[in-house]
């Protein structure tokens, strides 16, 4: 049996339409665009491209997309700075820092400033934890989203079913679970200290690999019709000489096995942009029905 392999290009260009619909829709209410900040600090190859296609894909879907540079050499402060005046600015209903920062540069501090309603990459304080405690509208990371649209294509039943999410971060292995909790499925979590790893993803019904490490998972790791989701992009290099691209699952032993895969490239990686462009129009329809209801006195 070959496993159905999840289109995530095609499946984010429907997300990417939806959001275009919903960014003329918003232009006509309230006769402005939806608008994305991109901050880069430092000039790592590979976050000077995120980036870009960050700035590029909100100017696709109608969005204003700004890219901010700022050196290396930079500070904290001036990074927080920054970002405060981003925050007063009515015109900008996303910000987003580029990650990792540049060692020097407090994480934390910078991204604890971004304020909560703006913050589309879902990694607040005040959005993680209610996406923890199951309360109110956060804005939630947007890999971990894009994996759940993703399981809805799979058609995958959620509830009930064990899912088992390898890596434990911030901005998708955590938010992950909660998203699978959320949806009733029964989840556990492993990480680089779980015991018989091999095993445990062997029970999963629902097995999302966030981990970083090429082909961790093999194909005899699968239990048989399992869906996988594979967030890991790793660059390795292959014979002559040009970098490939690898998730963290064996893909062509797992397609012999799971009932659905998702593939990298073009699995998970297009989708997290899309919700992306996602998040950025909900902050900005949630922040102009906020506006009007404080106009309202409410
Ligand atoms: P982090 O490095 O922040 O977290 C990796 C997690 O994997 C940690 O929890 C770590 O455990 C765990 N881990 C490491 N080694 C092992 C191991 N041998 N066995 C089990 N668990 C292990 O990475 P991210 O979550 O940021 O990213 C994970 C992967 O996803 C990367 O390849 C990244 O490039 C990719 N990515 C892809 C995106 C996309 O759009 N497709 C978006 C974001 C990330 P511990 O906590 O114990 O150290």
């Amino acid at each position: 049996m070959s496993a159905v392999v999840l289109d995530g290009k095609k499946l984010s260009g429907v997300v990417r339409d939806e959001v275009k619909a919903r960014v003329s829709e918003f232009r006509e209410m309230y006769g402005r665009v939806p608008g994305l900040d991109v901050i880069l600090v430092g000039d790592d190859a590979g976050s000077v491209v995120y980036t870009r296609n960050k700035e590029k894909a909100s100017i696709e879907v109608g969005m204003r997309g700004r890219l901010h540079r700022m050196p290396a050499s930079t500070t904290t402060a001036a990074v927080a700075e920054f970002v405060a005046s981003l925050n007063r600015d009515p015109e900008v209903d996303g910000i987003l820092v580029q990650l990792p920062l540049p060692r020097g540069i407090d994480a934390a501090t910078v991204l604890d400033l971004i304020d909560p309603t703006k913050d589309v990459d879902g990694l607040h304080p005040s959005n993680a934890g209610l996406l923890l405690l199951g309360r109110g509208m956060p804005l939630v990371a947007c890999t971990p989203t894009g994996c759940m649209r993703l399981l809805e294509l799979a058609g995958s039943k959620l509830e009930g079913a064990h899912a088992v999410v390898v890596g434990r971060s911030a901005m998708v292995g955590k938010p992950m679970a909660q998203l699978l909790l959320a949806a009733n499925a029964t989840v556990t979590m492993a990480h680089s200290r779980t015991n018989d790893l091999r095993a445990l993803c062997k029970t999963a019904d629902i097995l999302v690999a966030a981990v970083g490490r090429p082909e961790l998972v093999r194909g005899d790791w699968i239990k048989p019709g399992a869906t996988v989701i594979d967030v890991g992009i790793n660059r390795i290099a292959s014979e002559g000489g040009r970098d490939r691209l690898v998730g963290d699952v064996a893909f062509q032993e797992a397609l012999d096995v799971a009932g659905a895969i998702t593939p990298v490239p073009g699995g998970v990686g297009p989708m997290t942009i899309a919700m992306l462009l996602a998040n950025t129009v909900r902050a900005a329809e949630l922040r102009e029905q906020r506006g009007s209801l404080h106009h309202f006195g409410v």
